[in-house]
């Protein structure tokens, strides 16, 4: 991947911040652009008539509460 599909500019491959992965980022209008399968999986677990809920240690919405679910990771 060498241009922004959005602005067409170059991108640069760094670890954008709050991230631990390195992306394929535009410098000129700051899309990442994840190269992530796109299988995302989510749960509702129920502890004796409660739902379990996750607060976000990371961006976006950090945190904030939620479901449990995520994206895979390439590799
Ligand atoms: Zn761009």
């Amino acid at each position: 991947m060498k241009y922004c599909s959005d602005c067409g500019a170059r991108l640069s491959y760094r670890i954008p911040k709050n991230d631990d992965s390195p992306r394929f980022i535009c410098d000129r209008c700051g899309v990442i652009h994840y190269k992530n399968p796109n299988m995302v999986v989510g749960s509702i677990p129920i502890w004796q008539e409660d739902i379990l809920l996750c607060r976000r240690a990371i961006e976006p919405r950090y945190g904030k509460w939620t479901l449990p679910a995520g994206f895979l990771e390439n590799g």
